[in-house]
């Protein structure tokens, strides 16, 4: 079997593999692999260009096909859970949608004893990692980073209709900078966007940094397994082409497989629960019972809309002028609609009283949502989305098979634990003020769900039951701690064995009250720091 030698080698170049291969390679002295399942395809038109993103989530080519078990909380229904595989990884089909999280997330990660990850501790990566353009000399803003993040610069105007109809309501507050000190309320939110063209990590570190002689990507290249000597780490096995070949790392080998595939890949390692790793003939190599375990992500329930009015993003008949001028407007300016990634405005509440962060967050997407795939909204409506920052329901990820091309048994246990409704029965209520209040009444429009007949608590939650879905944020799966079922440190470190991290959304501790890939951006700075030996910076002080 061939064997070639790196300082580092990591599997899976996503969000977080794209950083840290970056970030390593700034060294000339160590030699980087980076290597990825999926294609060198980063630039496809669906990535590429922001409105497109809905094509990019269904385009079979660019992702893994993964679904839940069917989940008994939602009547037995089995959810499709998208992931990128292609370079750039799920940061490369996501929504492009640039938040950091409550300041409190990282406070509990930090108090139950996981040093260095505290929201003072974690901003500087934030900021590292940011390039910001409309936030300029605020102190909680990056300007010389490698991702940019932008407003969209012309919404559609049913944003304004959905913040106007928000301050009608009364008892929420406008917000303008949802990654600034305090990140509540409702307002316009950033992307990371630039130039009109997605900005992914791929995009923003990756691609850059390929010019380095120190760096290989390898692309489609299947990791199998973690090369293991006794308990240390010595590589990945990789299946190139149909043949078996060995990248060792003389340093460490870094799993940056994501938060379904990097427990997959401890399990076929021989690293996991002895009972799971035996039930599929797999020598344990190391018991570590939380692979896995701890698995969740935000669900969310919809309201749609439907409307004669033509005010919303979305193909018809009468607008095709419109349609046509857009498309010259992003072909030869790379602006307008085509340069939006659609949902442009959102709001995070609490959903109780004796909350202690916004547990709530309402998403507004000015275009009717289309019943089936279609890479563009047909028709004219709008929808909000009402999703629950932090569900209690835990689930876990199994192997279906030690074969490593079969995809892992992901049960998100979805709506497991029936106090992860309220949250959902309250933003769909909230969502129905909104869409009901005066600013909107001038678009007549229908609701198609719940549907006018669905009212009553009882209705409403079997509605959700129904119709509840995941926002694409799973983590924890390898989960960060010091308990029995942590997976690794706060160095992130896989317990028990040497030379070997996992860097991604699965160590996070627990979920983050946003969307995740900002995150795990900062993950994977902290990660590069950690293992280049440099200092952490001073903590955040504003
Ligand atoms: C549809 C969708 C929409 C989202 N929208 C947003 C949003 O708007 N804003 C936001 O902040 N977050 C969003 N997210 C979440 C965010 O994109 C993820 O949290 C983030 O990308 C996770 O990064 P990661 O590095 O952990 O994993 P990934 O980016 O998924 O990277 C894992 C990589 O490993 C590769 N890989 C896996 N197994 C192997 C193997 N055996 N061998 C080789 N390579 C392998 C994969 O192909 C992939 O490239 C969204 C996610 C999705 C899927």
């Amino acid at each position: 079997m061939r064997a070639d030698e790196f300082d580092y080698v990591i599997a899976g170049a996503g969000t977080a593999g794209c950083v840290l291969a970056a970030r390593l390679s700034e060294d000339p002295a160590l030699r980087v692999c980076l290597v990825e399942a999926g294609g060198p395809r980063d630039r496809h038109p669906f990535i590429q260009v922001p409105a497109l993103v809905g094509a990019a989530i269904g385009n079979r080519s660019l992702g893994w096909g993964l679904k839940t078990e069917p989940q008994p909380g939602l009547g037995g229904r089995s959810v499709p859970l998208p992931r990128g595989r292609v370079v750039g990884g799920s940061g490369s089909i996501n929504g492009m949608a640039y938040f950091r999280g409550q300041p409190k997330d990282y406070d509990d990660w930090s108090a139950a004893g996981n040093a260095g990850w505290s929201w003072a501790e974690v901003l500087p990566y934030f900021i590292r990692s940011e390039s910001n353009a409309d936030h300029r000399g605020s102190p909680w803003h990056g300007q010389d980073g490698p991702i940019h993040v932008t407003h969209i610069s012309k919404p559609n105007a049913l944003n304004a209709v959905f913040l106007d109809a928000f301050a009608s309501v009364g008892g929420y507050r406008a917000c303008d900078d949802f990654t600034g000190p305090r990140p509540e309320g409702y307002g316009l939110r950033q992307g990371t966007i630039h130039r009109g063209r997605r900005d992914s990590s791929a995009a923003a570190f990756l691609r850059p940094a390929l010019s380095r002689p120190n760096l290989t990507l390898l692309t489609g290249a299947l990791v199998t397994r973690v090369l293991l000597d006794g308990t240390r780490a010595t590589g990945l096995e990789v299946q190139v082409d149909g043949a078996l070949r060995q990248l060792r790392a003389t340093r460490e080998t870094l799993l940056c497989a994501g938060a379904f595939q990097s427990p997959q890949l401890l399990m076929l390692s021989g690293i996991g629960d002895p009972e799971e790793l035996r039930a599929h003939g797999i020598d344990v190599r190391h018991a570590l019972r939380g692979v896995g375990r701890d698995l969740h992500d935000h669900p969310a329930a919809p309201i749609l809309r439907e409307m004669k009015d033509t005010l919303s993003y979305g193909l018809s008949l009468p607008t095709l002028p419109r349609s046509a001028w857009n498309l010259a407007q992003y072909l030869f300016g790379r602006t307008g609609p085509l340069a939006s990634n659609v949902f442009e405005s959102t709001a995070f509440i609490r959903s109780h009283e004796g909350a202690d962060r916004p547990d709530l967050q309402i998403v507004f997407q000015p275009a009717r949502r289309n019943p089936h795939p279609f890479p563009l909204p047909l028709g004219h409506g709008y929808a909000i989305s009402a999703v629950n920052l932090y569900p209690r329901s835990r689930g876990r990820l199994r192997l279906a098979s030690q074969d490593p091309r079969a995809l892992p048994r992901i049960d998100l246990n979805l709506l497991g634990d029936a106090e992860d409704l309220k949250p959902l029965l309250a933003g769909i209520k909230l969502g129905r003020r909104l869409l009901d209040a005066p600013a909107f009444a001038r678009f007549k429009a229908t609701e198609i769900a719940p549907g006018p007949a669905v009212q009553d608590d009882a209705a409403l939650e079997a509605y959700i039951r129904r119709t509840a879905a995941t926002v694409h944020h799973p983590v924890s799966s390898c989960r960060m701690g010091h308990d029995e079922l942590a997976v690794v440190d706060d160095q992130l470190r896989v317990r028990g064995i040497d030379a070997l991290r996992v860097v991604d959304a699965s160590v996070f501790p627990s979920i983050i009250g946003g969307n995740t890939n900002a995150p795990v951006v900062m993950v994977a700075e902290k990660a590069a720091d950690l293992l280049r030996g440099r200092p952490a910076p001073p903590a955040f002080t504003p």
